[in-house]
């Protein structure tokens, strides 16, 4: 690991950041957008990115759940600390319950270590990605009518271990910037789509599984949803979500604050989507699956009020560019 330069820093202006889970879907978009920001970034994962070069002027390979690597990789204190790393997936991997030890576990190490150790060097701010999944089970029962509204957490019922991991840890880094300098930004992301990321590997979520089924299967042919297909969600394209978090990086709010679109569809809408993009008539085969919640849409008052913020495509733009770079995948991994 080469060590940051120090020298000329002041004089510079330059501005370090650290990106936990770089070699992951937002975090590798972040270290392209951070680099195009001007900032020096060091990235770390437990792997490289999978669909494209790290634009990182560092990347460390090794694991955030061993403390001595943790201080080792935090040897100064950067500007800016982004905290994505987790270990994470879609439906069919948060869901089941078969993961879920390990989830709770290693996500919870992540944090406890890189929170407590960022507050020992003094790194000036730190982002934490929470999740959109730590909303109560019992207001996103009705698909039509969701309550995802950020004072709306408590009492807490997230509907998947998952979601209680993510909750404790917006509890731990909120209570380390009561009781310390340490500057804290924490946003509940809603499903974050896009190209690069996973689309085969069992961790995909609905978008980019939609667009593998679809590109997969020739016109006339049948694709498999899980359930009926009737329960709603949200979808933010990957660079809306990246505004969101600089936006958020350079503001005085703490959050949790939602980072999310509110073009709320179902997931046969979903479906018919990607067909209409891929010029394909499907029959869609509804089959037993996880679920997570019947309803969920990402509330965008408080982030409007308190940042100006709020998505500015709709959905339908973020997923033709999501076919197209999964109909790629799809080719090559077939070629
Ligand atoms: P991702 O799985 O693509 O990226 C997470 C990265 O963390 C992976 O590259 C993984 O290798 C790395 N990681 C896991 N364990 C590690 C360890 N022990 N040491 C080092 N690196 C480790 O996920 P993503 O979609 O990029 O999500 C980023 C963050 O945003 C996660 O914290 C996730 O929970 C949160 N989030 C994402 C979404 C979404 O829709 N993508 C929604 C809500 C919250």
């Amino acid at each position: 690991m080469g060590l940051l330069r120090k020298e000329g820093d002041a004089v510079s202006g330059r501005k370090y950041a650290l990106v936990c889970g770089a070699g992951g879907f937002i975090g590798s978009h972040l270290v392209t957008r951070l680099k195009a920001e001007g900032f020096h970034v060091r990235g770390v994962d437990l792997k490289y990115p999978e669909f494209s070069e790290t634009r990182a002027d560092e990347f460390v390979i090794g694991d955030l759940r061993d403390p001595a690597f943790c201080r080792r990789i935090v040897d100064r204190p950067f500007h800016e600390v982004y905290q994505l790393a987790a270990d994470m997936g879609g439906a069919g991997f948060i869901f089941t319950g078969e993961h879920d030890s390990e989830v709770m576990h290693n996500s919870a190490m992540i944090n406890l270590n890189m929170v407590d150790i960022c507050c020992q060097v003094g790194v000036e701010r730190m982002f934490y990605s929470s999740s959109a999944c730590i909303y109560p089970e019992y207001n996103q029962l009705d698909p039509d009518n969701p309550n995802c509204a950020e004072e709306s957490a408590y009492p807490a019922a997230p509907d998947s271990e998952y979601g209680w991991e993510k909750l404790f840890s917006e509890r731990m880094y909120m209570a380390y910037s009561r009781n310390n300098d340490l500057c804290v930004r924490i946003a509940r992301f809603h499903n974050i789509f896009g190209p690069e990321g996973a689309w085969n590997s069992g961790r995909e979520k609905a978008p980019a599984a939609l667009c593998r089924k679809v590109a997969e299967t020739p016109d006339g042919g049948e694709i498999e949803i899980w359930g009926d297909g009737k329960q709603t969600r949200s979808f933010l394209y990957i660079d809306e979500c990246l505004d969101g978090i600089r936006r958020l990086m350079d503001s005085d709010f703490v959050g949790p604050v939602n980072i999310g679109s509110d073009e709320m569809i179902t997931i046969n809408g979903l479906a018919g989507m990607v067909m209409s993009i891929a010029g394909k008539s499907l029959t869609i085969r509804h089959v037993e699956g996880p679920l997570g919640v019947r309803g969920r849409n990402s509330d965008n008052r408080l982030i409007e009020e308190r940042l100006g913020w709020r998505p500015t495509a709709p959905l339908r733009q973020g997923m033709e560019k999501t076919y197209h770079w999964t109909e790629q995948q799809v080719l090559n991994s077939s070629a």
